[in-house]
């Protein structure tokens, strides 16, 4: 049901990192992909903007008291215009596009993205909390729908893109590469006293708040540790992480003889993104190239899981699973959030992680309103011990 070769794009999370650098790949290929909807949380300013450039057929915007506003500015347009929460997950179940970019932060891109694969919806998946809170009925509603989730996150597009041509050979195991952040190498008589601004420079990557943070803390490779576990069907022990300052490697593949593939380039998340939105097909770019007489280091090391406990604690997570990564994804939002407010500090955002899993009931195989009330739960005792 694609109108000719165009590909009709849902942008769920239009105005973030993600959803811009997503415009920009569509700007660059407008015989490819059209903007078909367009989506934002509280940014009404930017998606006007983006609206009036990309004429999408619809418009969401999350927070009902800017809907006025958005509704005037686009009346002269063709576009329709919805507010609010269940507006964003209907949308998601109309048949009007053809591939949904899933790039909402956190929890809240969970509903959407069911609703659009049980409506047999393409996935191009950025929001990695959506598996890591419920990846196993995530990905079995992919699988009884037959529809792809393919991943727009650097190391799964990485792997993603080493397990085009396998399809008969099981992986032995996965290498996720990771920066280690601003603050690798650091111990944490240091990290007692990081502030919010300085966790929010990033070395290698421009990123949305949320993921910045995460990233500075281990938890974003924690995170993607099950986010692999579930777009690759792999047990824990197949699961690794290397540090990697240098951002070239994004990821690799051992095989079972031994070899293993790597996926390198510039770190610039247009190319993933674009690969997801194109896939199976590679267009042509002009985004800056790898030049390895530049680039004449790549390093690796281990993790420091001792003084980033927030990998340890996502480890423990993957391991058990259940609903454990539930409650882990969900203390950690609420504390990545009151960190960011300067409410807590670096380190006691793990200590409220921690407190919140061994707190939370929990439940092996979980029913997906299960997930929804452990979800709840998990906020509100970690929201509790903040004293927000
Ligand atoms: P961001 O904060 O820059 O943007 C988030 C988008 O989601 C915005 O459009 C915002 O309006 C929308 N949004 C936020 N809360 C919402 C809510 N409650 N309801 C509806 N919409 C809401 O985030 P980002 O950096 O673009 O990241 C998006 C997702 O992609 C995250 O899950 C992140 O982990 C993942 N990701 C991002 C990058 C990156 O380079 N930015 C890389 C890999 C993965
Ligand atoms: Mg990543």
């Amino acid at each position: 049901n694609q109108s000719g070769s165009t590909k009709r794009i849902a942008i769920f999370g239009s105005t973030g990192s993600i959803g811009t650098q997503a415009l920009e790949v569509i700007e660059a290929n407008l015989g490819l992909f059209t903007a078909e909807v367009l989506t934002a949380n509280s940014n009404a300013e930017l998606l006007i903007e983006q609206a009036l450039k990309f004429q999408p057929n619809i418009v969401v915007i999350g927070d009902d008291n800017r809907y006025a506003e958005v509704r005037d500015a686009l009346k002269n347009t063709d576009a329709k215009v919805f507010a609010g929460e269940k507006a964003l997950e209907e949308v998601a179940s109309m048949d009007c596009y053809d591939l949904m970019l899933a790039a909402i932060v956190g929890y809240a891109g969970l509903k959407p993205t069911l609703n659009a694969l049980n409506a047999g919806k393409p996935i191009a998946l950025a929001n990695k909390e959506t598996l890591v809170v419920a990846g196993d009925i995530v990905m079995r509603t992919a699988y009884e729908k037959r529809v792809p989730v393919i991943p727009v996150d650097s190391e799964h597009s990485a792997i993603f893109q080493c397990l085009v041509g396998e399809v008969r050979n099981p992986i032995e195991k996965i290498i996720l590469t990771a920066s280690g952040g601003p603050f690798l190498g650091k111990k944490p008589n240091f990290l007692v006293n990081v502030r919010r601004d300085h966790a929010l420079q990033h070395p290698n990557w421009s990123m949305g708040a949320k993921i910045t943070i995460d990233s500075a803390t281990l938890m974003n490779k924690g995170l993607e540790m099950i986010e692999a576990k579930w777009l690759f069907n792999l047990q824990p022990d197949q699961i690794e992480v290397v540090i990697h300052p240098q951002s070239i490697i994004h990821s690799m593949v051992q095989f079972q003889d031994g070899s293993i593939k790597a996926q390198m380039g510039l770190p610039d998340m247009k190319l993933p993104i674009q690969y997801a939105m194109a896939f199976p097909r590679r267009v042509a770019n002009d985004f800056p190239r790898l030049d390895f007489r530049k680039t004449r280091t790549l390093t690796f090391e281990e993790p420091d899981v001792r003084t980033f406990r927030n990998l340890a604690l996502a480890m423990e997570a993957l391991n058990k699973g259940g609903n454990l990564p539930c409650i882990m994804n969900a203390a950690n939002e609420i504390a990545v959030y009151a960190f960011l407010r300067n409410k807590i500090g670096f380190l006691e955002m793990t200590d409220v992680i921690e407190k919140t899993m061994e707190k939370v009931s929990f439940l092996q195989q979980p029913s997906l309103e299960e997930y929804y009330e452990s979800d709840g739960e998990a906020r509100n005792y970690a929201a509790d011990l903040i004293q927000l």
